[in-house]
């Protein structure tokens, strides 16, 4: 394939990786964003085990560790953000209950009814949607939550640019009544949803993330893989900018029921 009819999932993942693993975060999001999520799960001890899906370098997982008791399983299908997120639970001194591990979330280390809490932000389209939700409930006790952040569309309608951008990069993409009785309908109780506020793309996503483009720009100065890696961030970042009435982030919290006759 030429460098040209290259998709963003064709880059070389090491580079991808490298530029995402020197920001904090890998998605939109933000400390306060997790504890509102966190301020509807009632269930947790010193006993429970949380497992945190798709957790890049960590920082969304450091913000739960520091208000929950238990255990925090954390899982990355990358060795490098594992790295980076085992050496940031060491250096918060949460070591002994916070391990980064390599996995994917398809195949997932748990036993079931282990978990008392399933969380991923921004990252559960890898697997998508309906099919992370049914194939992770197994894993969560009776009673158990699951907390994930997801993109929704907040209109009807939007404009073809937009819609044409997101079916390409993710056509599961759905509006948030539709989303809310995917939840129902995989056998949860969908506790809370809420919009996550725009500040956690602009200032504490994107505003950061200019800042890697232009130290990863200088140091692969010439490299058309790097460039064009850049080049698609920064189109997400327009798009945005242009379309932020028509999408976002939303936060789903539920309960596993015993509906369906599931287990
Ligand atoms: N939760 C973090 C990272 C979100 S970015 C945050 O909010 O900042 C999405 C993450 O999913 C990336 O770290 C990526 O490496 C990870 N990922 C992609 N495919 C995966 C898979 N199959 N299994 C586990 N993690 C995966």
């Amino acid at each position: 394939m030429s460098d040209e009819n290259k998709s963003i999932y064709d880059f070389d993942f090491n580079l991808i990786c490298e530029f995402f693993s020197s920001m904090e975060r890998q998605g939109p999001g933000s400390p306060d964003v997790t504890l509102k999520a966190l301020s509807f799960i009632d269930n947790l001890t010193e006993q429970s085990h949380i497992a945190d899906l798709g957790c890049g370098t960590g920082g969304q997982t450091m913000t739960l560790a520091k208000y929950v008791q238990g255990k925090i399983t954390a899982l990355d299908l990358f060795p490098d953000f594992i790295n980076i997120f085992n050496r940031n639970a060491t250096q918060s001194g949460l070591q002994d209950r916070v391990k980064g591990v390599v996995g994917s979330m398809d195949n997932l280390p748990f036993q079931d009814e282990e978990l008392d809490l399933i969380w991923s932000e921004g990252a559960i389209y890898n697997i998508g949607f309906e099919r992370g939700l049914n194939e992770w409930r197994k894993y969560l006790k009776n009673g158990g939550y699951i907390a994930v952040s997801e993109s929704s569309w907040f209109t009807d309608e939007r404009p073809a640019e937009i819609n044409d951008f997101w079916m390409n990069a993710y056509p599961e993409i759905d509006t948030i009544p539709n989303q809310v009785a995917k939840v129902h309908k995989a056998g949860y109780l969908p506790v809370a949803t809420f919009i996550l506020p725009e500040t956690c793309w602009t200032e504490l996503y994107f505003a950061p993330k200019n800042i890697a483009e232009e130290i990863f720009l200088n140091k692969y100065a010439g490299n058309k893989t790097a460039e064009k890696l850049i080049a698609y961030q920064r189109y997400e970042a327009e798009l945005y900018r242009k379309y932020k009435e028509f999408y976002g982030y939303t936060f789903f919290i539920a309960k596993k029921t015993r509906s369906h006759g599931k287990k």
